[in-house]
């Protein structure tokens, strides 16, 4: 049977990769924070506490459960957040993928067999991107302490790469679902949508309106995560859809789902939503993915935006 260990398995991402590898019938083992309460996952799932801040407390964990594949979805979500606590990003989402890394280097050496590794990389390590659409090629230059952390972890399973260990990283650009928390702001926007809808009335204060964002399908990016996990050659590989929508887009299409046809009379701009440094555009070229993995999106932009509205209005009426 194979064993999977997942960080960060009680968020978004961590959730449907679980659902996906307990269907396959992988013995799915998952890292939560102390106090972190996952939403809904498999029964099987069995889970450890733990911090990925812990790089003892983590080779002990690997050498416990001896995965076939490692699955690092852990870390600090957030932008914002790594700009209040930029060395506890660092500790996290820097070296504590680095410790995954070695503890996984590590059982593959004593175990004689491999351990496939793979590291979710982020669209911020290229910070204020020098070029359009964006691939594996482009200059790593983050501009954001999340962005730097999570581009020392990107660079290092390059290192582990080149010291025998197939570690690929998956550069992910933003991906969306009903499981997405409301400090991102597709959340924010579906929840706000169904409300004012169900309301009649209500406003919604937003940030920088223009931003425009490369926008998926989370189930499709762990799709993709899992083929590279799996894939003969380890790398680096972009995902993303390609295209992008500013947030004003995301806006029509949400508030159009939820039968709100003004929407711009329901929202307001609020300077404390608008971030000091914030790459304007974020594109990938998701090129390599598809002709190495085969992968490919499944799901158009208004049906992401559909799917979070009719849940967020479901919610509702529950
Ligand atoms: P991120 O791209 O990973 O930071 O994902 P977010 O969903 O948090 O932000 C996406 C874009 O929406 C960024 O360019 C934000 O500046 C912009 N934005 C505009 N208004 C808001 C808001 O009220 N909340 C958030 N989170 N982002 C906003």
């Amino acid at each position: 049977m194979t064993v999977a260990l997942v960080t960060g398995v009680a968020g978004q991402d961590g959730s449907y990769l679980a659902e996906r590898l307990v269907a396959e019938g992988v013995r799915v083992h998952g890292l939560v924070r102390a106090g972190e309460r996952p939403g809904s996952l498999p029964g099987s799932v069995r889970l450890h506490v733990g911090d990925l801040a812990d790089v003892d407390g983590l080779a002990a964990l690997v050498r416990r459960t001896r995965p076939d594949e490692v699955y690092n979805l852990g870390g600090i979500s957030s932008v914002a957040y790594s700009w209040r606590y930029p060395v506890e990003t660092g500790a996290v989402s820097g070296l504590g993928a680095v410790a995954l890394y070695e503890a996984a280097w590590r059982l593959q050496e004593d175990a004689g067999r491999p351990v496939r590794v793979l590291q979710a990389s982020s669209a911020e390590i290229f910070g204020t991107p020098d070029r359009t659409p964006q691939d594996e090629r482009t200059t790593v230059r983050p501009a954001s302490p999340y962005g730097a952390a999570k581009a020392y972890a990107h660079q290092m399973a390059a290192v582990y790469r080149a010291r025998g260990l197939g570690v690929s990283s998956c550069v992910l650009y933003n991906h969306e679902s009903p499981r997405r928390p409301e400090t991102f702001v597709t959340r924010k926007i579906t929840a706000a949508a169904a409300r004012i809808a169900r309301a009649g009335s209500g406003t919604l204060a937003l940030g920088n309106l223009e931003a425009r964002r490369d926008w998926g399908w989370a189930p499709d990016y762990v799709d993709a995560m899992v083929r590279a996990a799996r894939h003969p050659v380890a790398d680096d590989f972009v995902v993303a859809s390609g295209s992008t929508r500013s947030v004003a887009d995301f806006v029509a299409a949400a508030f159009a789902a939820a039968g709100v046809d003004d929407w711009a009379r329901h929202v307001t701009v609020d300077p404390r939503f608008v971030r000091p440094v914030d790459p304007a555009e974020q594109v990938g070229d998701p090129r390599r993915a598809r002709e190495e993995l085969g992968w490919r999106g499944t799901m158009p932009f208004d049906e992401i935006v559909g799917r979070m509205v009719r849940h967020d209005l479901g919610l509702l009426t529950a």
